[in-house]
């Protein structure tokens, strides 16, 4: 692709809602080109606040403990990866298609990339420290969206909208959340709720569920699947981090 991408064409390789062969194109493109590249950064930063709020937050706590641990969480820094992640997820997104529950309902996927490899994860997967995942999401007619998670360290993060008040709108059916999580070398369980509604839900009241959940411990984490807030509709994934 010799022509420069207009924003529509960006906001749609945002979506993911190009076709496969105009996606490879734009991200070629993207590569090679510095002012559509900076066009690209500007755009993903406005929807990267996401990712910004938890480096802010999580900076002092890994200044605090560089020597002794790797990594919290931290965001996605490199447009060329998050193009990547980009170009890659439709792909593995059609192929696990079939496994997603109801037609039109709403559904939580989880991605994670290893070493460079991207595969879809399941309920109970087994991951490590440094595995970097991301969420994506079908909003099946809800319009709100608020995503968070509590680990066995009692450790409660609020993914979506991070740093925001309350749920917040999806504005395509189905959704890739921006920024991306590493996960830290706390052992135990981690479980995700993402809380799909009609009217926004307060992000401090699922902050206190999932504190609550915490305190009861990783067994707890496990086995509970929703949380005592009155979302519309409400799906979870739990993940294990383990030494691999
Ligand atoms: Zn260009």
């Amino acid at each position: 692709m010799n022509d420069c991408v207009s924003r529509l064409t960006l906001d749609r390789l945002a979506e993911r809602s190009l076709c496969a062969a105009d996606e490879s194109q734009v991200v070629a493109h993207l590569a090679t080109c510095a002012r559509c590249h900076a066009e690209s950064e500007l755009m993903q930063s406005a929807r990267q606040r996401f990712a910004h709020h938890v480096l802010a937050r999580t900076l002092p706590e890994l200044r605090a403990r560089r020597w002794r641990h790797p990594i919290g969480v931290q965001l996605l820094p490199s447009l060329v990866a998050v193009a990547a992640m980009v170009a890659i997820i439709p792909r593995l997104w059609r192929a696990h298609e079939p496994e997603m529950s109801t037609k039109g309902g709403a559904a939580l996927k989880v991605f994670a990339r290893r070493q460079g490899e991207v595969f879809a994860v399941k309920d109970g997967a087994a991951l490590r420290a440094g595995d970097e995942l991301r969420f994506v999401v079908t909003s099946g007619g809800h319009p709100f969206l608020l995503l968070g998670s509590i680990d066995g360290a009692g450790k409660s993060n609020i993914y979506f909208p991070f740093g925001g008040e309350k749920s917040e709108r999806l504005i395509a059916a189905r959704t890739e959340l921006p920024g991306s999580v590493i996960l830290d070398n706390a052992k135990g369980p981690e479980r995700v709720f993402a809380l799909f509604s009609k009217q926004p839900i307060a992000a401090d009241e699922l902050q206190r569920a999932l504190d609550q959940l915490g305190q009861k411990g990783a067994a707890a984490i496990r086995s509970i699947q929703s949380l005592a807030i009155s979302a519309d509709l409400q799906l979870s994934i739990r993940i294990e981090k383990v030494d691999l």
